[in-house]
C-alpha cells in the first residue's frame, strides 16, 4: 500500500495526496519559477518568479482536484458511492465504488472531467484577458493556467482506458455492442497503442537531443500503458468472479473437528493424510468456528504443537454466512470487509459447504491459466 495523506474533506469526499505528489509539486514549482516565468517575464525579480510560480503550481493542482471532483459529484448524483480522491504523480484518481452499470452513466461520468477542465481553462482565459495591462503577475498566472487546463482536457481525452477518453470510447462501444468485456478490451488496446506511440515519440525526441521533453513524454506513455493493462485485468477479474457462485467454489467434503486439538494434530490426521483443507470447528458439541488451510499455514512450524485450533479459527461470531447463489465478487467483498479467510455457505439453516479465500484464488488462477 502506498502512502497517501489526508488533507481535507469536501462534500463528504475525503481528499488525499499520494507521497509522489510532493515530488511533482516541487518539480512543477521549480519548472515554473526557474524556467517558464523567467523566460517570459525576465524583468521580474527572482522572488517574484518564485511566489508567482508557487501560487500557479497550487492553482494547477486545484484545477486537477476540480476535474476529479466533477467526476465524483456527477457519479454520486447518478447513485455511485464515492469514497475519496487521491492526487498523485500524473493528476488525480477518484475512488468511485463500482464500475458504472450502464454505458450512459459511464459516458457522462467520464466526459464531465475533461469538460470541467475546458471550462476552468476558459475562466482563466477570461481572467487573463481582463487582467492584461492591469496586473501582470495575475495575468501571467491566468495565461499559463488557461493553457495547462486545455492540455489537461486534451490529455484526458486520449482514447485509452482507463483515461477519461478511453472510458468515453468504452461506453460507446459498450452501448453499440452490448458487451462490456469487448468494449473494455478495445478501449484498453487503443490505450496501449497510444502509449506505445508516445513512448516511441518520446524516445525519438530523446535521441534528437530533446532530453527533457522526450523523457517526459516517454514516462507519460509508460504510465498510460500500465494503467491500460491494469484496468483491463481488473474488469476481467470482476467478470470472471461475477459468473461463479458460492456453490461452485465451496468445499462440501469438509470435516468437523474439535477446537481443542492442536494445529499439529490437524495437519497429521487430516491435512496430510486425507488432503482436506477446510474444517468446521466444534466446542462442547456446538459450532465454534471455521478453519482453513491458510490459517494453518500461518502458524510457524515450531508453534504448531502448542497451538490449539480454536486460537486460529475464524470464530462463529465473526462468520459472515453466504447462500449458494452468492457470486464471487460478493464473497470476496465479505472476506475483505470482515478481514476473514472463509465463509460458510448456508441453505435452509444448514451448512452446505465452506468457501476459503484460497478457493477463490485457485479459481482465478485456473482461469488466468486458460488465457482469460
Ligand atoms: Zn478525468
Amino acid at each position: 500500500m502506498r502512502t497517501a495523506w489526508h488533507i481535507f474533506t469536501i462534500f463528504g469526499i475525503e481528499i488525499k495526496i499520494d507521497s509522489s505528489w510532493i515530488f511533482i509539486f516541487a518539480f512543477v514549482t521549480w519548472a515554473l519559477a526557474g524556467h517558464y516565468f523567467p523566460s517570459q517575464y525576465s524583468h521580474w525579480p527572482p522572488w517574484q518568479h518564485w511566489i508567482v510560480g508557487l501560487i500557479t503550481s497550487l492553482l494547477l493542482f486545484a484545477s486537477v482536484l476540480a476535474h476529479e471532483l466533477t467526476h465524483s459529484l456527477v457519479a454520486r448524483s447518478r447513485g455511485e458511492e464515492v469514497r475519496s480522491i487521491t492526487l498523485f504523480l500524473f493528476g488525480g484518481v477518484a475512488e468511485i465504488s463500482d464500475e458504472p452499470e450502464t454505458p450512459g452513466k459511464e459516458f457522462i461520468i467520464a466526459l464531465v472531467g475533461p469538460v470541467s477542465s475546458l471550462i476552468i481553462g476558459a475562466i482563466f482565459f477570461g481572467v487573463w484577458h481582463g487582467m492584461r495591462g492591469i496586473n501582470e503577475p495575475i495575468a501571467a498566472m491566468a495565461r499559463y493556467l488557461s493553457f495547462i487546463n486545455v492540455i489537461l482536457a486534451v490529455f484526458n481525452m486520449i482514447p485509452g482506458f482507463p483515461l477519461d477518453g478511453g472510458r468515453v470510447l468504452r461506453s460507446i462501444v459498450w452501448k453499440v455492442t452490448g458487451n462490456l468485456k469487448r468494449a473494455t478490451r478495445i478501449a484498453s488496446v487503443t490505450g496501449q497503442v497510444v502509449a506505445f506511440l508516445l513512448i516511441f515519440f518520446g524516445i525519438s525526441q530523446l535521441l534528437r537531443g530533446f532530453f527533457f521533453n522526450g523523457l517526459w513524454i516517454a514516462l507519460i506513455g509508460w504510465f498510460i500503458h500500465s494503467a491500460a493493462v491494469r484496468g483491463y485485468r481488473q474488469v476481467l477479474l470482476k467478470e470472471v468472479l461475477n459468473d461463479v457462485r458460492a456453490q461452485d467454489l465451496m468445499d462440501t467434503a469438509f470435516e468437523t473437528i474439535d477446537g481443542l486439538i492442536s494445529v499439529q494434530a490437524l495437519i497429521d490426521d487430516h491435512i496430510l493424510r486425507k488432503k482436506e483443507r477446510s474444517f468446521l470447528v466444534t466446542e462442547g458439541g456446538g459450532l465454534a468456528g471455521i478453519v482453513c488451510l491458510e490459517d494453518v499455514k500461518a502458524v510457524p512450524p515450531d508453534k504448531r504443537a502448542d497451538t490449539e485450533i480454536r486460537e486460529i479459527m475464524t470464530p462463529q461470531n465473526k462468520l459472515a454466512a453466504v447462500s449458494p447463489e452468492t457470486d464471487g465478487n460478493q464473497i470476496l467483498a465479505k472476506l475483505a470487509s470482515g478481514k476473514i479467510h472463509q465463509v460458510p455457505v448456508i441453505q435452509g439453516g444448514k451448512i452446505k459447504g465452506l468457501v476459503c479465500r484460497a478457493d477463490i484464488l485457485d479459481f482465478i488462477h485456473l482461469h488466468s491459466k486458460r488465457g482469460i
